[in-house]
């Protein structure tokens, strides 16, 4: 393919200086595989890397659509986007808002989510509107009161698709399915996309374009991925030990299990004097919006969180993820260290490797097709993992030939000491 522009493509100069203005210089590979295909009014599997710039790949087609199509009162919805998160909604919001700012014609774009009063809403839907971007509680929440219609839907977007296929996501889904008229435009978007859930696709989706950019980890070598070996009991302080390495500017996001560590480790990292916070679901809406903003504006550097942030969130700027605690499965694992590196910058993904995990570790390298070796920090060297020290080894390399295993650690040590 030659050297393609957001003209070339087919969308409008008004759009096209839209994509200028937000610093997009050209339109990334599964921007210029699908715009095309969408403004043809084609149903779409986009399976593209992530930070790979899937949002404005269905926004600015969608947003020309809207253009062209009548004007009526009250406005009808006429896009519907679905996506697992407040702050991913918030956010695909933002974008479209963004860059529909140039339309001859205002449109009317609304975010709807759970967590924050639902009167407003629907106040704000009243007369309708052009763009719907909703999680699907809420959605139905507002169905219910009648306070927007959807049988005017004429394309639906399902951001991080596979999540919205969840079994979790499956009742509510349905439902809002159900309130779609039949005839209609279907974009599913994800950068993960497991086998379970292609017959779901293929249920929803027409003669789709599948458009495949390569969608693994290894597809970005922009993240460099590390697995360091530390005893799970010592991993806090070898997170502060990484953060107080960091530079002043670059900002941090950390992956825990449960809410209860995002909380804990946030008030160790605080007590040190680091701007740190924490972001779970127990939180108000309020105060997870106000983090995300902290952290993107620079006002906090650290974030520890659950994988309510792994998907979709785009921090501009976020140097290094952390897996604090693994992710659950391999998926989880492209999602979360998918927060960095994003638009062709760089990032580092740090996971920590305890004896009790590496098993563990190892299949979602091997699901990802990485292979990691494990770095050991000095000071935090696992005990559970060193093997007994004989007394008549020597400290220094076997004859002054190979690096040692103790020289390949305190040389990855002192990598690691150097910052990414
Ligand atoms: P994805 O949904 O694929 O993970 P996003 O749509 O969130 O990625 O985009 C990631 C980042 O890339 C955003 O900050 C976005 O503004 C930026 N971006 C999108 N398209 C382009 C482009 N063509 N050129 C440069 N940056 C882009
Ligand atoms: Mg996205």
């Amino acid at each position: 393919m030659g050297i393609a522009t957001f003209t070339s493509l087919g969308l409008s100069p008004a759009l096209a200086q839209a994509c200028t203005s937000a610093g997009f210089a050209a339109p990334s590979p599964i921007q210029a595989q699908a715009i095309p295909a969408l403004l043809l009014g084609r149903d779409l599997l986009g399976l593209a890397p992530t930070g790979s710039g899937k949002t404005a790949a269905f926004a600015l087609p969608l947003l020309q659509r809207l253009a062209a199509g009548p004007q009526r009162f009250p406005r009808r919805v006429r896009v519907l986007v679905l996506v697992p998160t407040r702050e991913l909604a918030a956010q695909v919001g933002d974008v479209f808002l963004s860059l529909g700012r140039s339309a001859a014609r205002r449109l009317k774009v609304e975010v709807v989510h759970g967590g924050v009063s639902i009167n407003p809403q629907m106040m704000a839907l009243r007369g309708g509107a052009d763009v719907v971007v909703a999680t699907p509680g809420r959605l139905l929440d507002l169905l219910d009161h009648n306070a927007l219609r959807l049988d005017s839907v004429e394309s639906l977007v399902l951001d991080e698709a596979d999540r919205l296929l969840d079994l979790g996501f499956a009742a509510e889904r349905d439902r809002v399915l159900a309130a779609l008229p039949a005839q209609r435009q279907n974009l599913l978007f994800s950068a993960t996309f497991p086998p379970e859930v292609q017959a779901l696709a293929d249920s929803l989706l027409r003669d789709a374009v599948r458009v495949e950019a390569a969608s693994q980890v290894e597809a970005i070598p922009e993240i460099e991925h590390r697995a360091i070996a530390v005893d799970a009991g010592r991993r806090t302080e070898l997170l502060r030990h990484l953060v107080a390495q960091q530079r002043r500017w670059q900002r941090m996001l950390v992956f825990v299990a449960t809410r209860y560590a995002t909380e804990h480790v946030t008030r160790k990292l605080v007590a040190r004097g680091v701007h740190a916070a924490a972001l779970h679901g127990q939180m108000s809406q309020s105060q997870r919006t106000s983090v995300l903003q902290d952290l993107r504006e620079g006002a906090v550097s650290v974030v520890v969180t659950t994988d309510l942030a792994a998907r979709g969130i785009d921090v501009p700027g976020l140097d290094m993820v952390v897996n604090y605690d693994l992710p659950r499965s391999p998926a989880d694992y492209v999602h979360r260290v998918g927060r960095t590196a994003r638009a062709g910058l760089r990032g580092v993904a740090v996971s920590f490797v305890s004896a009790a995990t590496d098993a563990h570790m190892r299949l979602i390298e091997q699901q990802n097709t990485l292979r990691l070796v494990r770095e050991q920090v000095a000071g935090f060297e696992p005990v559970e993992l060193q093997p007994p020290v004989r007394p008549d080894a020597g400290s220094g390399g076997i004859k002054g030939k190979r690096p040692s295993k103790k020289d390949k650690l305190r040389a990855a040590a002192a990598k690691l000491a150097g910052g990414g």
